[in-house]
């Protein structure tokens, strides 16, 4: 196990690579940008919207954005609004009620408050329990469907309603390092459906679990021809931002009437509350992450904080070793009253996902780590 000489994001990434300096992807772009004009860039990219919504000036909406509710979702709704100047219509895919934490639809309200058209769609309860269950079951991630459904619906949405442009923000493929993602150029996000977590995203896995009457619609990404043929575009705004980032994002959103988490850094994993916050088991699935690939939450934020030029790479390591894997016992037991297993039984899962290389399996317990986040892991 290697890590980045900049920050903490180790070579057991899926979809990243590293430099002959040993730098990440993502800290190579973070220096890149520096020396990029950003005015220039802004220019760019609101030439290619004008072309993009002038023949859909007139109507009530002139692109789609993709929303959560979080921090980076209201940043974003207010900047294409306010700085760009288009009137979004904001999608948001929501979870089914026993699923979604109080602090969702308080968010999503306060982007209807900022004066939004937001659109939520929900999936249906018992196909979304169902393939939450067997993602955890069949491949030690609840969220394989969900997210496949986050991104797809979004594209749905734009077809559906005949609006044929589509805003996301940062372009993985350059800030986070998912390489599988990248389109003709920074701008082009048409190849959104190879994000890692949408590739090997086919869905025939659900026509084991469903019953053939369960329509499984809001999980397909559209095919190109389909995307083609009702002109839909997909774009990247992060190229042309100069301040997107973790800490940015989080303070405007506050300043917007977002709300934060109100559990522990220690519960959570996550350093301010701001992520990932509208239900509770991603914080379970980070904690497998962990176990899977030796870094979760806690990692991301102090690369984040690290690469803003915000903390060292030491302090970034207190905090990755002091939040990593971190998940509250309550989030695992409402997890697992929600698929029907029991503690034991959702252990034993887990316990099949563990990198062996890099943890310890005592015989009680949680896996327990070889290595020191930062800190090469020899012979493994
Ligand atoms: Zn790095």
């Amino acid at each position: 196990m290697r890590f980045c000489s900049t920050c903490l994001v180790p070579d057991t990434r899926p979809n990243g690579r590293f430099d002959v300096e040993g730098r990440c992807q993502a800290c190579t772009f973070a220096e890149q940008q520096g020396h990029v004009d950003f005015e220039q860039r802004l220019v760019e990219l609101e030439e290619r919207l004008e072309r993009l919504v002038r023949h859909r000036r007139r109507h009530r909406w002139h692109c789609i954005v993709g929303v959560s509710g979080g921090k980076d979702s209201h940043r974003q709704a207010l900047w294409v609004r306010d700085r760009l100047g288009l009137r979004p219509l904001l999608v948001s895919i929501g979870y089914p009620p026993r699923q979604q934490a109080e602090v969702g639809p308080k968010n999503l309200s306060n982007l209807a408050a900022l004066g939004f058209d937001c659109l939520t769609i929900l999936p249906g309860p018992v196909t979304s329990r169902q393939l939450v269950r067997d993602g955890f079951l069949r491949f030690g991630n609840w969220q394989k469907a969900t997210e496949m459904a986050l991104f797809s619906g979004v594209q749905q949405a734009a077809i559906a309603r005949h609006i044929d442009l589509v805003l996301w923000g940062e372009n993985p493929a350059l800030q986070v390092g998912d390489l599988g993602s990248l389109g003709v150029d920074m701008w082009d996000a048409n190849n959104l459906r190879n994000l890692n977590t949408l590739a090997g995203g086919d869905i025939d896995w659900f026509h084991e679990v469903l019953d053939d009457r369960r329509s499984t619609t809001l999980y397909r990404f559209p095919t190109h021809l389909e995307l083609e043929r009702d002109g839909v575009n997909t774009v990247f705004l992060g190229p042309g931002w100069s301040d997107w980032s973790f800490a940015q994002n989080t303070a405007a959103a506050l300043l917007q009437g977002f709300n934060l988490r109100s559990d522990t850094p220690e519960a959570t994993g996550d350093l301010y509350g701001s992520c990932q916050i509208d239900e509770d088991w991603t914080i379970v699935n980070g904690m497998i992450k962990w176990f899977k690939f030796g870094f979760s939450q806690g990692t991301e934020e102090a690369n984040a904080l690290i690469r803003a030029g915000l903390i060292s790479r030491e302090q970034g390591v207190e905090i990755a070793r002091r939040l990593d894997g971190a998940c509250d016992d309550a989030y695992i037991e409402s997890f697992c009253t929600y698929i029907g297993l029991s503690l034991n039984e959702f252990w034993g899962e887990v316990r099949r996902w563990v990198n062996r290389e890099l943890f310890d399996i005592p015989s009680t317990g949680r896996p327990v780590p070889k290595f020191v986040p930062g800190t090469d892991l020899e012979g493994s």
